[in-house]
């Protein structure tokens, strides 16, 4: 295990099984629709590049910037900037692909956005879920969820803190020390 990091909240092992899961359930429900998957950047990365060779129906993808967090700190910036340029949205049904349902303000703003855009439809994916964060006014369902944790900072799987640790295979919890909690 990585020195900074405390615990770790998922494994790889673990991380396999949601990935198998939740790619089932998207083939599934998907089978008759039109579908685009959206990756959220940067932290989905590794997420979406999983279910993408896991999905078993034919689909599309797309990227976009959401920026809430701002850098080297562990809390939400409170607005959120959301930066797409997707053609033919009109054409699709979009599971949008993240990483953490934090406060929720980035996927209901995403949502928001598809939608505005033109989409068919909108659901949402997030590998993690911290349900003791929710802001207030975030009433956003979530459709797909690989695992509901606690409220603590974690990092790996693509999920960093100040660009670092999205390279480790698993999630963790990173050290307060490390980032002065
Ligand atoms: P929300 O808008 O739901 O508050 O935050 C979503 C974004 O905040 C996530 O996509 C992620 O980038 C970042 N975030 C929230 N919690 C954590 C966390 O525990 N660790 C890391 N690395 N990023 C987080």
């Amino acid at each position: 295990m990585h020195k900074d990091i405390k615990e770790i909240l998922l494994s790889e092992e673990e991380i396999a099984e949601i990935v198998s899961r939740i790619s089932k359930q998207i083939s599934e429900d998907y089978k008759d629709k039109n579908l685009l998957l959206v990756c959220v950047l940067k932290g989905s990365v590794c997420f979406m590049a999983d279910l993408m060779r896991n999905i078993s129906i034919p689909f599309k993808i797309e990227f976009l910037r959401a920026k809430s967090y701002l850098s080297g700190s562990t809390e939400s910036a409170g607005e959120v900037e959301v930066r797409s340029e997707i053609d033919h949205l009109d054409e699709y049904d979009v599971v949008v692909v993240e990483d953490i349902f934090d406060t929720g303000r980035t996927l209901q703003r995403v949502t928001e956005k598809m939608l505005q855009d033109g989409a068919k439809s909108v659901s949402c994916c997030s590998l993690l879920d911290k349900p003791e964060r929710r802001a207030e006014g975030v009433d956003l369902p979530l459709d797909y969820v690989g695992k509901t944790i606690p409220n603590a900072f974690v990092v790996g799987y693509g999920l960093d803190f100040d660009e670092n640790y999205r390279g480790l295979p698993y999630v963790g919890i990173l050290k307060p020390e490390v980032y002065g909690g």
